[in-house]
């Protein structure tokens, strides 16, 4: 997967054109392996003109890889369209239909009707070329004959090996194609979820998990219990103190950093089941799972205790201690059972946890 990994990853390539890169380059690769073997395959049965055609493509495939790579895709598509429905179309006049090798042109149907660049009218008329070369090859052999006659054995070995090497050719790509798209997905998903600086949750990714927690706990969803399970689970608002006075003094990227190591220190405290989130600018929640309320406080305190006792580097050799101050609520605490309540509850106390004197965590 790793040796192929240029398939999938070039810097000249715009994004929309991505997924059209990928699948063809999957399909010219498949197109080098298939006309290879035909090409062998040609030799050992004596079919030489066969042989000899396929050299030309064996040649032109890997010309489509480095023409794709240089973001000429246009101009790769051209030539294995070419190369495929010619070589389909002579083929099939050389040994006839039972060879198979109108096959071919179904591949070649599937990349026109996808291609993301080729105007619908073009569409239709690249279409309705190969139908008509598919008919063409149907009528000159079955009028006329074929080209070349060779043994009807060796004519329905090249009828099965197409079939098996333009099906698995098929196959392969799709489902490369497919993981492709599935990680990207999942990639697109993740950015979607994470704020980018501390590589945390952002605040729309919690507020749908907090949605689903409280209906968990409410009962509405149904989920199985561990023995021994806890019914409750506590949020953490956190803000950073004096947080102006850092980006004023020595810049906002010394107080970019301090949210990242903010962050990762809060993050390596954590149990896997807990979430922690970028609620806003300078502030984190912290969604405590499964917690009870003095379990909470308890992770709560030693995490303002770690951070008060970093020191952060903010320029060069200039270090700084920088603290959090944190309001506290568990949902046993909030009358409406609603995500909001919680948090509010959890900002009043932030708030007094200011007014009080900062570096500190409230809970009631
Ligand atoms: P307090 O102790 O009362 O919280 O004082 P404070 O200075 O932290 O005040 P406040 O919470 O209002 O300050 C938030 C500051 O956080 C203001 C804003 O410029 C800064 N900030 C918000 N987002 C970012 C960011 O992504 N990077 C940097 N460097 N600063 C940010
Ligand atoms: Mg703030
Ligand atoms: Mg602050």
């Amino acid at each position: 997967m790793n040796a192929l990994s240029f398939l999938h990853k070039s810097d000249h390539i715009a994004e929309r054109d991505r997924k059209f890169y990928v699948f063809t380059n999957y399909a010219y690769l498949s197109c080098v392996f298939a006309h290879l073997i035909f090409l062998i395959s040609g030799y050992l049965l004596k079919v030489h003109i066969l042989a000899a055609f396929n050299v030309y493509s064996v040649i032109i495939f890997p010309i489509c890889l480095v023409l794709n790579r240089i973001n000429r895709l246009k101009l790769a598509f051209l030539f294995a369209f070419t190369e495929l429905i010619v070589h389909g179309f002579i083929a099939t006049l050389c040994l006839g239909f039972e060879s198979c090798f109108f096959l071919a042109f179904i591949g070649t149907c599937t990349v026109v009707i996808y291609s993301p660049f080729i105007s619908y009218v073009n569409k239709v008329v690249l279409l309705s070329l190969t139908l008509v070369l598919l008919i063409a090859s149907y009528l000159v052999t079955a009028n006329y004959g074929v080209l070349y006659t060779i043994d009807t054995l060796f004519v329905q070995s090249f009828g099965v090996l197409n079939i098996v090497v333009i099906n698995f050719s098929i196959f392969y790509v799709l489902i490369m194609y497919f993981n492709l798209t599935n990680t990207l997905n999942e990639k697109l998903k993740k950015s979607s979820e994470i704020d980018a600086l501390t590589q945390t949750y952002n605040r729309r990714f919690l507020n749908e998990y907090l949605e689903i927690e409280v209906k968990r706990q409410l009962g509405q969803i149904k989920y199985k219990l561990n023995l021994g399970d806890i019914h409750d689970f506590s949020i953490a608002l956190i803000d950073i103190d004096d947080f102006k006075h850092i980006n004023d003094t020595y810049g906002h990227l010394a107080g970019d950093t301090v949210l990242q190591e903010i962050a990762s220190i809060i993050k390596e405290s954590l149990f896997s089941r807990d979430l922690l989130c970028r609620y806003g600018g300078e502030e984190f929640i912290i969604l405590f799972t499964k917690t009870r309320k003095k379990d909470a406080i308890y992770a709560a305190e030693k995490i303002r205790n770690l951070i008060s006792e970093h020191e952060f580097t903010l320029k060069d050799t200039i270090t700084k201690k920088v603290s959090i101050s944190v309001g506290l609520a568990s949902f046993d605490e909030v009358p409406n059972s609603s995500a909001n309540e919680i948090i509010n509850l959890a900002d009043e106390r932030l708030y007094r946890a200011k007014h009080n004197g900062k570096n500190m965590v409230v809970y009631h």
